[in-house]
């Protein structure tokens, strides 16, 4: 080669190698999910989070912080990434998730310092990790997931979120009535759940609505605000001439002919009124425009009309009276038609929404959200969005297991005495696994205001001798206690994906030697 020098990359790529890349990479993740470990529990503060352009987020969701948050570091993006995963998987525990991994990566960090081979340290997470899982399944409760267990798994979501002037127990109580409104035998459709703001109000005021709530007001004064038991049309159309009286030209050489032309075009939209009233609509969203004349023959025959109508607002309509959308007035048809027990137009403050309730169809619900100001209304809507995502995944096959930690200290005990039977220096991966997830009680307790040190010990005796123990949150401080016994449940599920992505995560870490980053 003539000891020409040989460039494979570009000038301006940076690359870092070895353990320099493993260390930069660690302290990355780590820092991301200590940025989020204070929230974690009943006791865990908020974050308040400002955009460049302003806007101001407060919250205590972990996804939601981790979102905000401007994060560009790669290897930090694979935490944020948990906490994604952790949501859009089972819509809780992300925190759980994200601090479960940044405590992988430290323990792995001690590791690496200690020249265990990475390759050593992701062979031992991953047998830890299946440990993990037994002992998730091992803890799931044998009673029955009745509507008693699915509140107070709703509850445990929401404790310590900001949910305004209304009790957790309350909204507990509105989650589990919502799913089990939309449940079929066993199964619930989540999508048929939506949460729905409104600011102005008290959060207490916060209710199932059987139906579907839409940003629409009447397209005319004159219409009615509320029909009974009505006959609906969706229309996905404007209700206007076919040729727009604008780009229309006539020729008017006479009085008469000009009387004629605003005859013929009264005629067609009368025509298209009549039409929706003859198959007997008395309530008609439309996605296009309806022209003024046509909105006042409507008014006239007291039929209630929205425009513009958004197209989720038109699928979501539809799909709770049943009406199938018809691609203009011309095509639409009696069997077309849906049904609901009232429509009705409510105002609140400036705002005004269209209620369709009790649809043939209705297993669309909607959870009417309330609070005093769109901060208080956000963090509601997050809190009852993780609420009904608990509740949904308590009802699926893996069950509930018990909370405030007592899960996570049988899961670190399991593989402790496992670990014992697992050769070369695995073994010492294996129980730093253990070791990470111990930092789930211990913030729990520091969260709480206790010793995180004496409490993992008290806990640890706890469950030697009783089998089950937890962080309890009793007022200003927090006692050991058994965590059925105080209504502390968290779906299994939750638990069994925090292990799977904080695992994946912190292995695919760990396994990195060389950053090479492109300008
Ligand atoms: P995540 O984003 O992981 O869901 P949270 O802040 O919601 O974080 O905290 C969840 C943890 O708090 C779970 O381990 C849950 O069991 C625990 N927890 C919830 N309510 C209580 C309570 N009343 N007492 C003790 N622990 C609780
Ligand atoms: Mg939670």
């Amino acid at each position: 080669m003539g000891g020409q020098p040989m460039f494979i990359l570009s000038e301006d790529s940076q690359r870092t190698q070895g353990d320099d890349a493993q260390s930069s990479n660690i302290a990355a993740g780590k820092a991301v999910s200590e940025s989020v470990r204070t929230t974690l529990g009943p006791r865990g503060m908020d974050k308040m989070l400002v955009s460049d352009s302003g806007d101001v987020v407060i919250t205590n969701d972990g996804a939601t912080i981790l979102d905000e948050m401007d994060i560009e570091h790669p290897a930090a993006q694979m935490i944020v990434e948990v906490a994604e995963t952790q949501e859009d998987e089972v819509g809780d525990g992300t925190t759980t998730a994200s601090v479960l991994a940044g405590e992988l990566l430290s323990k792995a960090e001690d590791l690496l310092e200690d020249d265990v081979h990475p390759t050593t340290i992701v062979e031992g997470y991953h047998e830890a990790a299946s440990l993990a899982q037994e002992a998730v399944r091992a803890n799931a409760l044998d009673e029955e997931i009745d509507e008693d267990v699915l509140r107070k798994v709703a509850e445990t979501s929401m404790t310590g979120k900001g949910t305004g002037d209304v009790a957790a127990e309350d909204l507990a109580e509105t989650v589990v009535a919502t799913v089990t409104h939309v449940q079929e035998n066993d199964h619930v459709d989540r999508s048929n759940i939506t949460v729905r703001t409104q600011t102005g109000g008290s959060s207490s005021a916060t209710d199932l609505v059987e139906g579907v709530i839409v940003d629409e007001e009447p397209a005319h004064d004159n219409m009615p605000r509320s029909v009974g038991t009505p006959t609906v049309a969706v229309v996905d159309n404007d209700i206007d001439l076919k040729e727009s009286s604008i780009d229309a030209e006539y020729n008017i050489t006479e009085a008469d002919q000009l009387n004629e032309a605003m005859a013929a075009e009264e005629e067609e939209l009368k025509g298209y009124v009549d039409r929706i009233d003859s198959i007997g609509a008395k309530v008609v969203f439309v996605t296009g425009d309806i022209a003024d004349r046509a909105k006042a023959f409507l008014a006239k025959r007291g039929i209630l009309a929205f425009e513009s109508v958004g197209d989720d607002d038109a699928k979501s309509i539809a799909s709770a009276t049943g009406a199938s959308r018809a691609g203009s007035v011309d095509d639409l048809a009696e069997d077309d038609l849906g049904e609901a027990d009232e429509i009705s137009v409510q105002k609140f403050g400036d705002d005004e929404l269209a209620f369709v309730e009790g649809g043939t169809a209705a297993r669309s619900v909607t959870v009417f959200a309330r609070g005093g100001t769109e901060h208080v209304t956000d963090e509601l809507e997050r809190a009852l969005n993780d609420a009904l995502d608990v509740v949904v995944a308590a009802l699926g096959e893996d069950g509930v297991v018990p909370g405030a930690g007592a899960t996570e200290i049988a899961i670190a005990d399991h593989i402790r005495s496992e670990a014992a039977s697992i050769e070369g220096r695995k073994q010492l991966a294996v129980e730093a696994f253990a070791d990470a997830v111990d930092v789930l009680p211990r913030t729990l307790a520091s969260n709480t205001g206790m010793d995180p040190i004496d409490a993992l010990v008290d806990l640890r005796s706890e469950f030697e001798s009783e089998g089950r123990a937890g962080i309890i949150s009793e007022g200003q401080t927090g006692i050991i206690g058994d965590p059925l016994e105080y209504g502390v449940l968290d779906p299994a599920a939750v638990k069994r994906e925090a292990v799977e992505s904080a695992t994946e995560a912190s292995t695919m870490i760990v396994r990195i030697d060389d950053v090479i980053a492109a300008e």
